[in-house]
C-alpha cells in the first residue's frame, strides 16, 4: 500500500476517479510521489448523500467497539508501511512518524472503549414540585454526517482523532484532509472499509480547501465541523458554519516557565524536543520559554548545546532529529518573521539561516511581545528566550497571547503549579512538564484563539453526539 498508496477520492465505499489531479510531493526530495484526484462540488454532494444513507447509526455498540479495535489492529500490523507513508508525505522524522502511528492505533483503541459506554443519566424531576409524578432520563444519540477538515502536520493521528470518536458514537463522516498530505487519510480509509464500516461511513474528499472545505461547512446536511488548523481558517469556518455545531482545534504560540532548577536537566531536554521535534510543525511545540533570572545561565548553557547537537537529515534515517519544513514557502515565512525581529533587535543565539526549505534551528533572545515571532503562531523550529524576576509576572507574560492551548511550568512549589493551574489562560496546564505533552485519551484543545471544543475520544464523542430527554409521566 505504502508502494503504492491509493490516490482517487473514496466515496460509499468506492474509490472514484477525479477529473482533475494535483501532485503530492516528498518534501525532502522534492520527488513528486502521487497524482491525486481532487474532488469537485458534485463529488461533496455525492459523499453527504453516501455517509447519510450509511446506516452507521444503526450498529450496534459491541459492532462499533469491534469495528474501531479491528481498525487499530490493523494500523499495528501495518505500522511499517503507513511510518515510511508518513515519512514521504511530511519529510517527517521517522522517529516521529513512528511514533505518530502507534499513537492513531492507540486513539482508535481509545475510541473503541467509549463506543461501548455510550450513556445517559436519570434526572431528578420532583426536585421541582411540578415535576413530581415525571420520571425523566437522557441519553446520547449521534449526529449524523460531520465534515472533518484536517491540518498536514499529523496528517494520521489527527484525522484518527476526527473518524474514531465520530464512528465510536455511530456519526458517518465526510473528511477532506490537507492537500499536502492527503495519502495517509486515503490509506487510513482504505484500512476502515477493510475493516468493515458500512459504505458511505468514511468518505475522502482531497482538494482545494477553500472550495471543498467551505462547501462542506455551508452544506445543510451536515449537522457539524470538525476541524483542526490555522485560526484564520478556522475564524472563516466559524463564519460560515450557521447554526452546525463546530469544534475548532487550532493554533497557538506555547509558553514554558523555568521556575526552579530542581529539574533543570530535564526541562532543558524536554524543550530541545517541545521547541524543534518536526521543525516545530507541532501546534503544541515550545515557542516561549521564560526563564527565572536565577537559573537563565544554566538552562541557556546547557539548552544551546543541545541545539547544537540536533541531528540534520535524510527524516528516513531513524537517527535524523530534523529535516525540512513542509514547504519552501512555509521556510521563507519564517525568514522574513526572524529577519523582522533581527531588524527590530532581538538577537540570534544561535540558527537564523534557511537553506531551501530547511531552516535551522533557531534560538532567539532580546525578543519584543509585539514581534511576530512572539505574538504569532511560528510553526518553526525557532524559540524565543524571556527572563523574569517573579513568578506571577511570569504568569501574566505567558497569558500576553492571543492562543491559549497548553503550557508548561516546571517548579518544586505546589502553590506555584496550584497558582500556575488556576491562573493560566489555556486548555492544559502541564506541571514540570513541556506545553507539548500529549497521551490520546486526555481531554485536549484550547481557549481565546486556540479554539472551541475538546479532543480526546471521550470528549470528542460527547461533542459528536447529541442529548435528548425522555419524560414519562408515572
Ligand atoms: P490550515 O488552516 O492552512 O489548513 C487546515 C485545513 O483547512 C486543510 O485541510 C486546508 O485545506 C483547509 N482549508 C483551508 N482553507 C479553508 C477554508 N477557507 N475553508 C475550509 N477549509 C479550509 O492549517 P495547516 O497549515 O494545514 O496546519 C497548521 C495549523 O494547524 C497550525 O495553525 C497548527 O497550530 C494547527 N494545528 C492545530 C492543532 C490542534 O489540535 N489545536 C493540531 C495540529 C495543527
Amino acid at each position: 500500500m505504502a508502494q503504492n498508496p491509493e490516490s482517487r477520492l473514496f466515496i460509499g465505499g468506492r474509490w472514484i476517479e477525479g477529473r482533475k489531479t494535483f501532485p503530492v510531493v516528498n518534501p525532502y526530495t522534492g520527488a513528486e510521489i502521487a497524482r491525486v484526484s481532487a474532488a469537485e462540488s458534485e463529488q461533496v454532494e455525492e459523499a453527504v448523500q453516501a455517509a447519510q444513507s450509511s446506516g452507521m447509526s444503526s450498529l450496534t455498540g459491541a459492532q462499533r467497539h469491534a469495528l474501531l479495535e479491528t481498525v487499530a489492529g490493523e494500523i499495528r500490523r501495518r505500522s511499517a508501511e503507513l511510518t515510511a507513508l508518513l515519512v514521504r508525505e511530511t519529510a517527517k522524522p521517522l522517529r516521529y512518524a513512528a511514533a505518530e502511528v502507534d499513537r492513531a492505533a492507540q486513539t482508535f483503541s481509545f475510541a473503541a472503549e467509549e463506543a461501548r459506554r455510550i450513556h445517559g443519566e436519570t434526572l431528578e424531576l420532583d426536585a421541582h414540585p411540578q415535576g413530581l409524578g415525571h420520571f425523566g432520563f437522557y441519553h446520547r444519540f449521534p449526529l449524523g454526517v460531520i465534515a472533518a477538515i484536517s491540518p498536514f502536520n499529523f496528517p494520521l493521528n489527527l484525522v484518527a482523532h476526527k473518524l474514531a470518536p465520530a464512528l465510536a458514537a455511530g456519526n458517518s463522516v465526510v473528511l477532506k484532509p490537507a492537500s499536502a498530505t492527503p495519502l495517509i487519510a486515503l490509506a487510513l480509509a482504505d484500512i476502515i472499509a477493510g475493516a468493515g464500516a458500512p459504505p458511505g461511513a468514511v468518505n475522502v474528499l482531497p482538494g482545494k480547501g477553500a472550495e471543498l472545505g467551505l462547501a462542506l461547512v455551508r452544506h445543510p446536511r451536515v449537522r457539524m465541523v470538525t476541524f483542526t488548523g490555522s485560526l484564520e481558517v478556522g475564524r472563516t469556518i466559524r463564519e460560515n458554519a450557521g447554526l452546525k455545531r463546530v469544534t475548532l482545534e487550532l493554533g497557538a504560540n506555547s509558553a514554558v516557565i523555568v521556575e526552579d532548577e530542581n529539574r533543570l536537566e530535564e526541562a532543558v531536554k524536554r524543550c530541545q524536543v517541545g521547541a524543534f521535534a518536526f521543525s516545530g510543525q507541532v501546534c503544541i511545540s515550545v515557542q516561549r520559554i521564560l526563564l527565572n533570572r536565577k537559573l537563565a545561565d544554566s538552562f541557556l548553557e546547557r539548552f544551546l548545546a543541545g541545539v547544537a547537537s540536533l541531528r540534520r537529515g535524510d527524516p528516513m534515517d531513524p537517527e535524523t532529529e530534523i529535516g525540512p519544513m513542509i514547504s519552501e514557502t512555509e521556510a521563507r515565512r519564517v525568514e522574513s518573521w526572524v529577519n523582522e525581529a533581527l531588524d527590530g533587535g532581538a538577537r540570534a543565539l544561535t540558527g537564523g539561516k534557511r537553506e531551501g526549505s530547511y531552516y535551522e534551528p533557531t534560538v532567539l533572545d532580546q525578543v519584543r511581545h509585539e514581534m511576530k515571532v512572539y505574538s504569532r503562531e511560528l510553526f518553526a523550529p525557532v524559540v524565543c528566550i524571556e527572563r523574569y524576576s517573579d513568578f506571577e509576572e511570569a504568569l501574566l507574560r505567558a497569558n500576553d497571547s492571543e492562543y491559549g492551548l497548553q503550557a508548561g511550568v516546571y517548579t518544586e512549589s505546589m502553590d506555584k503549579a496550584l497558582l500556575a493551574f488556576r491562573r493560566l489562560q489555556v486548555g492544559g496546564v502541564m506541571i514540570n512538564e513541556y506545553p507539548t505533552f500529549r497521551v490520546d485519551q486526555m481531554p485536549y484543545g484550547g481557549v481565546k484563539g486556540s479554539g472551541t471544543g475538546r479532543e480526546g475520544p471521550r470528549f470528542a464523542v460527547e461533542e459528536m453526539t447529541e442529548l435528548k430527554l425522555c419524560v414519562i409521566r408515572t
